[in-house]
């Protein structure tokens, strides 16, 4: 046995013996079931397991084993403590406070007992297990921000240009080397873009750009070893192949930025105009292949058919043409599959009893060109309120209280953007904090800025793109520590 003075246990060391702590005497371990909604619970299966003290052997307890039922269990209670109207969600952050300093009293209360508990499970030395803040000696420490390494970016056909330069401004930014795929639709203006890197003067192997298909070099990018990171923009499906190719490899840092079925929110106090006008942008702005597109438009119950009316007068504005041609706002889709699924869609929405009030079609033969098309009378269920359209499909629903369209707009896998009209301020900032969407735009669409941050909740993505906190994601963080031999 080691003898006092040449043990490792810290500040313990500088303690005369005569007031170390002692471990206490434990007949029986108090706790062993499954704790859920702040109750004592048997595991549904009626099993338990042992848990045994490492320097003895010994089966110190039988504990109650959790497995897939007492999980839902506990997601449910947590689900519920979470809801927007709960007594955790409407807790005030002081308050919340109070509850971590009087938890952490007890904890220092309980230490004996906790101490000797984490020794008789682990084996740990019971000073060690009671003096967890070890040392009192001072340090300084430091972080350094540091690039990743080789960060591999894929992009979509939707804003080629824009996306490209939404990944490797802080890529670069942050000191990283790129190697960068362009959609296969689209691979010209980041070819371009190679010929100014070199001209601006970055070293070679700073940035690379292949253009090439998603399946092939895509896929090569996401589960290459020698790749750190991968930001990807596209659809949600091609986003989980992503994520499983970098966890199957080498854990690279995943980035994603993927679909959206994005609500907006019409209030019948709001400028009606403006928000007719926002929302069309917002639907029709690049032929709807926006992963932003405003896709469902819940609209309030006293200005609906007002809405609608002004929807269709303000449809008429657009102006189909050769997108070359300057007073063109509407060009074709991307390509035939994009065309042909927008069409399917659309047919969905007429066959599913949504009611068509403009549009509806391709305009012409064998083009890829598709009228900005307005539904109104489109419920929940059907598969336009569903399923990521991509094209210029508006799709208007009728509400009638705050409570029913904050759920409606939350009941979706999706969790992009979303926009508020309404001249209430209050009402502005309240259901903005309702909604489950890593942007919410009050009374405007499409307000993007370099500045702020953008992403996704739940299926539309992780992480964040522009502003502060792209930084963060194009960048690791190590911690330094000095130890201070003078201090004062
Ligand atoms: P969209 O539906 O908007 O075309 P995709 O997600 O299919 O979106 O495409 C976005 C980008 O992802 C493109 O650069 C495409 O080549 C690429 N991509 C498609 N499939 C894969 C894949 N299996 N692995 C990696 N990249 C892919």
């Amino acid at each position: 046995m080691a003898q006092r003075g040449t043990t490792r246990n810290g500040v313990a060391d500088k303690i005369p013996a005569s007031d170390l702590p002692q471990p206490v005497k434990i007949q029986q371990v108090r706790y062993t079931k499954i704790f859920i909604n702040n109750e004592w619970h048997t595991s549904a299966s009626g099993r338990t397991f042992p848990t045994r003290n490492p320097a003895t052997g010994d089966t110190i307890c039988e504990v109650q084993e959790a497995d897939k039922e007492d999980v839902d269990k506990a997601v449910a209670a947590a689900k519920a403590a979470m809801q927007l109207d709960s007594a955790w969600r409407k807790m005030e952050p002081p308050r919340r406070g109070r509850l971590l300093h009087k938890l952490a009293d007890l904890v220092e209360r309980d230490r004996k007992l906790l101490a000797t508990l984490e020794t008789l499970d682990t084996g740990k030395p019971f000073l060690q297990a009671f003096f967890t803040d070890l040392e009192d000696e001072t340090y300084l420490c430091l972080t350094r921000h540091e690039p990743i390494g080789i960060c591999g970016a894929i992009i979509p056909w939707n804003f080629p240009l824009l996306m490209l330069m939404w990944k490797l401004a802080p890529a670069l930014s942050c000191g990283n080397t790129v190697v960068i795929k362009p959609a296969e639709q689209t691979p010209l203006t980041a070819l371009h873009i190679g010929s100014l890197i070199k001209e601006a003067g970055f070293p070679p192997g700073v940035v690379n750009i292949i253009p090439g298909f998603g399946s092939t070099a895509g896929a090569a990018i996401a589960s290459h070893e020698g790749i750190d990171k991968v930001a990807f923009t596209g659809s949600t499906e091609v986003g989980q192949l992503i994520k499983e190719a970098a966890a199957k490899s080498n854990l690279k840092r995943v980035t994603l930025e993927l679909g959206g079925k994005n609500p907006c929110i019409v209030f019948a106090d709001c400028d009606l105009q403006m928000a007719v006008e926002e929302i069309q942008k917002g639907a029709f702005y690049n032929q709807g292949q926006c992963c932003t597109a405003a896709s469902r438009v819940f609209v309030q119950d006293r200005i609906y058919e007002e809405f609608v009316r002004r929807s269709i007068e303000n449809a008429k504005k657009i102006v189909i043409g050769d997108p070359l041609d300057p007073q063109t706002t509407h060009g074709p889709q991307i390509d035939q599959q994009q065309f042909e699924k927008i069409i399917g869609l659309i047919e969905s929405g007429k066959k599913e009893g949504a009611k068509l009030e403009y549009g509806g079609g391709a305009v012409g033969e064998k083009s890829l060109f598709i009228h900005p098309t307005i539904f109104s009378e489109v419920k929940d269920s059907m598969r336009i309120a569903k399923e990521e359209i991509f094209g210029p499909v508006l799709c208007i629903f009728s509400f009638k209280s705050k409570q029913e369209v904050i759920e409606r707009a939350n009941n979706s896998q999706y969790g992009l953007v979303s926009a508020v009209f309404t001249t209430s301020m209050d009402r502005a900032l309240s259901v903005s904090g309702a909604l489950e969407t890593g942007t919410v735009w009050i009374n405007c669409y499409n307000a993007m800025h370099v500045q702020t941050p953008f992403g996704g909740y739940k299926m539309s993505g992780n992480g964040r793109e522009l502003g502060e906190y792209a930084l963060a994601e194009y960048s690791e963080v190590k911690t330094v520590t000095f130890k201070m031999n003078d201090s004062m």
